[in-house]
């Protein structure tokens, strides 16, 4: 939980539309004591743009209460007094991956009430756990989130060919990552810049008629009585959806589906000499047998690497196959490795065709922000949390306002400016490089040419497209152009 307790249910928040506060149960649950001594730092304080929890208490500092109220009705004759609060959004974020705590983050800096619902508080997310180097610095990730850093890079083609790409500059590396690490890290520092956190596994949405009136969650609380849990509702006027591939929100809004592809991971604990090999270097593995769609990676994780591939949902029924196929191709290097985890996810393949409807909107996964070509989507979680997030708190003024589904889809406009490029590229991309094994033969030739090299590690560490000059433009253009023609040769 977070700092304070309203979202065990002990007591709800006034709607805050007509400044009234409603407290449903007694206070004794305030995680924060409560100090009806405190002084508020403003001159007017019904003015005070603080938290609700601040408000409550001016409320009883004005009525002059020195005790905690024992019922609802004391504190609705103190509201009538005060009645000159302005709003406080309440927005509930639903999952707390990448997604969910950026926004919530972003939301409670803001001052805004933010409940952010996590069902499984350590969840290990299926995931290579591979983050681009600006997340670092952009998202204030201490080094301690980062177990490796990867300055190698092998593609290997269908032919076994092997191209080396190595990161020049001493300071750039690609972010190795335990996703419970970096997702508890990313929450629990929401919950302490004030986001009640509620472990919940959040079921049912009540969906208003107007576009005022608030939404009901419906949510079992883990909180206390572990996965059975306890049922409970609370209401706000925002949702964000937060929860991934499999998104509840989604449905309940109903987003649209989206086309998927499966991902499937081997965590495979290697004797030393093997994981040495791996220390710093990341391979990824093209061809039919082991990817029909994508790549198959071995990455090096904590103290084990992750073997894995995906497919696209029509072919998942391959996907045993596929990874028999890069635990194959990379036998010799595997040998004498332990598996101790198995696992599979669906990764989203473009974005859902409604991500806000109402005062709904979606991010991440569920809104179906992962990248062609790389399946990337850690980043884009994150950024679409905190962009969708800074759109609320502007569009609400703060949070004295709610914001309609045309303030919302100012967040959409933005996400798809700043991105729809990079996802058109990277999607085009798949379509002509992972076609077939000569294609495949054409793309890994041509990820040995330094030009290539710089233009994609420069847009996957920075995410910023810088364009080359128009010489080294047509210099790669030419290059792919031979590589396409030479790959059907190279092809086995
Ligand atoms: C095998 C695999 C490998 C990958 N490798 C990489 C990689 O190396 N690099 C990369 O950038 N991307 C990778 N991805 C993609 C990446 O994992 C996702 O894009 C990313 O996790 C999306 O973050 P998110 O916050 O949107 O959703 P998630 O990380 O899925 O988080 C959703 C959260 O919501 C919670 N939740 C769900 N439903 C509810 C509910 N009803 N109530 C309450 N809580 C709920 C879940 O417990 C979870 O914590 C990989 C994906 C897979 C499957």
């Amino acid at each position: 939980m977070g700092q304070w307790a309203i979202g065990n249910g002990h007591w709800a928040m006034g709607n805050g539309h007509g400044a009234l506060l409603i407290i449903l149960s007694p206070f004794p649950l305030l995680k924060k004591p409560f100090s009806p001594l405190k002084k508020c730092p403003l001159p007017n304080f019904s003015f005070c743009s603080e938290k609700l929890r601040n408000v409550a208490f001016h409320a009883f500092a004005e009525a002059g209460e020195t005790k905690e109220p024992k019922v609802r009705g004391s504190m609705l004759s103190v509201n009538v007094k005060i009645g000159r609060r302005p709003l406080t959004l309440r927005v509930a974020v639903v999952g707390s991956g990448p997604a969910g705590s950026c926004a919530a983050e972003t939301l409670a800096k803001a001052g805004i009430e933010t409940y952010l619902f996590e069902r499984k508080l350590d969840n290990a997310k299926p995931c290579g756990g591979a983050i681009p180097l600006c997340m670092v610095s952009e998202f204030d990730l201490p080094p301690e989130i980062i177990d490796r850093r990867v300055r190698k890079m092998k593609m290997i083609s269908p032919s076994n060919r092997e191209v080396d790409i190595n990161l020049v500059n001493e300071d750039e590396y690609i972010g190795m990552c335990r996703r419970e690490v970096l997702d508890g890290f990313l929450r629990d520092r929401a919950a302490k810049l004030g986001a009640n956190l509620i472990n919940a596994t959040v079921h049912k949405l009540d969906i208003p008629t107007n576009n005022t009136d608030p939404y009901t969650i419906h949510y079992v609380d883990h909180t206390e009585s572990g996965a059975q849990g306890i049922a409970k509702t609370l209401k706000v006027d925002l949702i964000i959806g937060a929860d991934g591939a499999n998104s509840r929100i989604a449905k309940e809004m109903d987003a649209g589906d989206y086309n998927y592809a499966i991902a499937f991971q081997e965590r495979i604990r290697l004797p030393d000499d093997k994981m040495a090999y791996y220390n710093d270097l990341a391979e990824m593995y093209v061809g039919d047998d082991v990817s029909t769609d994508f790549y198959a990676w071995v990455f090096p994780k904590y103290d084990h690497v992750a073997v894995g591939t995906g497919t696209m949902q029509v072919h998942k029924a391959s996907i045993k196959q596929l990874q028999a196929g890069i635990r194959a191709r990379a036998a010799r290097k595997l040998a004498g490795g332990q598996i101790i985890k198995v696992e599979a996810h669906p990764i989203p393949e473009h974005p859902r065709p409604r991500r806000v409807v109402g005062r709904i909107a979606l991010i991440g996964d569920a809104a179906g922000y992962v990248t062609k070509s790389s399946g990337e989507g850690i980043y884009f979680a994150a950024k679409s949390g905190r962009m969708c997030a800074e759109t609320i708190v502007e569009m609400s003024n703060g949070g004295v306002r709610i914001p309609t589904e045309g303030d919302l889809k100012v967040y959409l406009k933005r996400w798809d400016k700043k991105y729809g490029l990079t996802y058109k590229v990277l999607d085009i991309l798949q379509n002509v490089f992972y076609r077939s094994d000569a294609t495949r033969e054409a793309f890994v030739e041509m990820c040995g040419d330094m030009d290539v090299q710089r233009l994609t590690f420069d847009s996957y560490l920075y995410k910023t497209v810088v364009p080359a000059n128009p010489i080294t433009q047509l210099k790669i253009t030419a290059k792919t152009i031979a590589s396409l023609l030479r790959g059907n040769a190279l092809a086995p």
